[in-house]
């Protein structure tokens, strides 16, 4: 039986995604030949490539002063890569500290450059999303993380910022509607709404590069990566393909905003069953909560053995806690049905 899968990433793709790779291994469009061993420049692997960077900006409503790259290293390596391409040797950078992916960003950062930390929720274990911050045109770009995964926090405004404005969304990118030429930069590992692991998107605005001094490793320039296409080198040809299904996949059923409809609706059934029963409680502010990662706690830890029990035994998987927040979190990406969050809503009435 298909499980009710909550995991927090790698984690649920459309059910039609999983079989249209399947086919793809074993027969790529009646080739004869399995996309995985395909040339990544042969006519039909381009096409993936040209197609799954196009998608990316009619689901964005961006024009041509943005470049989409697939590029390898997960969101782990645009840690690294945003400050190489943006930060002035001399310059500095703004960043907002909101969880454990974030200060993993701004801890690279410093490896390249100068680093103000604007704001922090740190001291209150991440629960909240700080906002009373401003950001000037002294920085050379301001980076954010969108939605924090771990804690289950979520930038529900963005803020105005008198720079460029640089953003992790690798937890719920596609999931809401957003002015994205609001950015100048947005970069996401693949592996939660938008394909499997091994690929990395990034979503760049062309005029804001060249312009640091540096003498940037070939690989991590985002201009060598244009150039060439997302072909610098053989592009993850698997990931690449999942993730065109995928973002196709929304494309298809009526794109972010369609989706926006269903993961509010998702969030709404979840949280009012945490407000309303006793026995749960929410982790994150509530202003502030995210709408992909509900992070939870038992009021009574002496139910949480019937509690585990009575989720396992619906087909539910993937629902405790990252270890420095405990209790569960229910990650409802895009691909995760209404009817799987009412069996978790209904099994958390049980108890
Ligand atoms: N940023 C966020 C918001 C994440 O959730 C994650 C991974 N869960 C990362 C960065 C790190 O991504 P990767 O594993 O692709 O390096």
């Amino acid at each position: 039986m298909k499980k009710h899968n909550f995991s927090a990433g790698p984690s649920i793709l459309p059910q039609e995604v999983f079989q249209k790779a399947a086919e793809a291994i074993l027969d790529f469009n009646g080739m004869g030949l399995s996309l995985l061993e395909i040339s990544h420049r042969s006519k039909e692997f381009v096409a993936v490539m040209d197609e799954a960077r196009a998608i990316v900006k009619r689901l964005m409503n961006l024009g041509d002063d943005y470049e989409v790259l697939y590029l390898q290293g997960g969101a782990s390596l645009q840690f690294l890569m945003v400050p190489m391409n943006l930060l002035t040797e001399n310059g500095k950078a703004a960043y907002l500290d909101t969880g454990t992916w974030a200060a993993g960003a701004i801890k690279e950062a410093k490896k390249i450059g100068n680093v103000d930390v604007v704001a922090s929720s740190k001291d209150a274990n991440y629960s909240f999303i700080p906002k009373d911050y401003t950001v000037g045109s002294e920085y050379d770009y301001f980076h954010c993380t969108s939605n924090n995964t771990i804690f289950g926090t979520q930038i529900k405004e963005f803020p105005h910022v008198d720079t460029l404005m640089a953003c992790d969304m690798s937890s719920d990118i596609f999931s809401r509607q957003l002015d994205f030429s609001k950015f100048d930069l947005i970069y996401a590992g693949a592996q939660k709404n938008m394909g499997p692991a091994g690929t990395t998107l990034v979503v760049v605005k062309k005029d804001i590069l060249g312009k640091t001094g540096r003498n940037i490793p070939t690989y991590l320039d985002y201009a060598v990566h244009i150039a060439k296409e997302s072909m610098a080198n053989t592009p993850p040809v698997f990931a690449v393909y999942a993730s065109y299904l995928t973002l196709k996949h929304l494309e298809d059923n009526g794109g972010i905003a369609a989706a926006e409809q269903k993961n509010n609706a998702k969030a709404k059934l979840l949280y009012d069953e945490i407000d309303r029963n006793p026995n749960f409680q929410g982790v994150a502010a509530v202003e502030d909560r995210s709408f992909m990662n509900v992070t939870f706690t038992l009021t009574d830890e002496s139910k949480k053995e019937a509690f585990d029990n009575a989720w396992k035994a619906a087909g539910i998987s993937g629902l405790n806690g990252h270890r420095s927040v405990g209790g569960y979190r229910a990650s409802i990406y895009n691909a995760m049905p209404i009817e799987s969050v009412q069996v978790l809503v209904d099994v958390m009435k049980s108890i």
